[in-house]
């Protein structure tokens, strides 16, 4: 059993997130600061890591982070992925598909920013949009969204056997957390610009997000592909927990430096 078997949705299993605190911090090493520590030391064993897969070459990994608005998807890539030397992370946010996204089937934008071999591939927001708010706000009809449950299973599939790791992290925050944060970023002159008016008409549909996210992992959580369901109503907790995950995804990768050329050893420098 590996630390982050915590956080994980068993395959076929509904999380019921309704029964799953938001606030807890279940199986922190401490408080806040004592948790701060400990991200501290996952970080230097992500950056090592990171630098065997990127030095190796030869596989990806997928991190997907969804959440609702304000949950803390900017937060985590900001905190968690700066311990990782940037020239082998592959960011890239989802906004609602333009023209040319649309005239394609859902998976193709999601194809194009896949991580290239060697890479961490993060993903703010994903595929999973597309049987999110794509569903809720009734975008397409059921029948059209219905079956991508199966096409995301085949695809991640896909995927894992060509070499790409996948993770899915749901960042899981109260309604309560939510306002808070709102109130920040309409308070905060640096934050104003975070804040959308359509987020409060998503807001009021809480309960309807909540049980398509529900259903998504439900459908989605695999042994190779899973996902986690992770408290994030505080950072340091968050942070920790993502970077825990990470860590062990990665450990048990096992990714490793190239083997050194014929003849290194001979080779004398003068
Ligand atoms: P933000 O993450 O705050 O920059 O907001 C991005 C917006 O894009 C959110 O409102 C998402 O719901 C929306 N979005 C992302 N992917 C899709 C999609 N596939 N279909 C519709 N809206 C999407
Ligand atoms: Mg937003």
């Amino acid at each position: 059993m590996s630390h982050a078997d915590r956080w994980r949705i068993v395959p076929g299993v509904r999380p019921d997130l309704v029964a799953i605190d938001p606030a807890g911090t279940d199986g922190a090493p401490g408080n806040k600061s004592a948790t701060g520590e400990e991200t501290a030391t996952l970080a230097e064993r992500l950056a090592d890591l990171q630098g065997r897969l990127w030095a190796e070459s030869e596989r990806s990994l997928l991190v997907v982070l969804q959440a609702m608005d304000a949950g803390g998807k900017d937060g985590t890539v900001k905190r968690v992925f700066r311990a990782m030397n940037p020239m082998g992370i592959q960011a890239t946010s989802f906004k609602a598909p333009n023209d040319t996204e649309l005239a394609h089937d859902f998976l193709w934008r999601i194809h194009a920013a896949l991580p290239e071999r060697g890479k961490v591939g993060i993903f703010n927001r994903s595929h999973y949009e597309d049987v999110l708010v794509v569903r809720v706000e009734e975008l397409v009809p059921e029948p059209v969204w219905r079956p991508r449950y199966e096409a995301i299973r085949a695809f991640e599939r896909m995927l894992t056997t060509e070499g790409t790791t996948v993770v899915k992290v749901f960042l899981h925050i109260s309604r309560e957390e939510q306002a808070e944060r709102f109130r920040a970023r309409l308070a905060d002159p640096t934050k104003n610009w975070k804040f959308a008016a359509g987020d409060l008409d998503v807001r009021a549909r809480w309960d309807d997000y909540r049980d398509a996210y529900a259903d998504a992992m439900e459908q989605t959580s695999t042994a190779t592909a899973p996902w986690f369901v992770v408290p994030a109503d505080h950072k340091w907790y968050r942070n920790w927990a993502v970077s825990r995950i990470l860590v062990d995804v990665l450990d048990a990768m096992d990714p490793r430096y190239p083997a050194p050329a014929e003849g290194l050893d001979r080779i004398v420098i003068d």
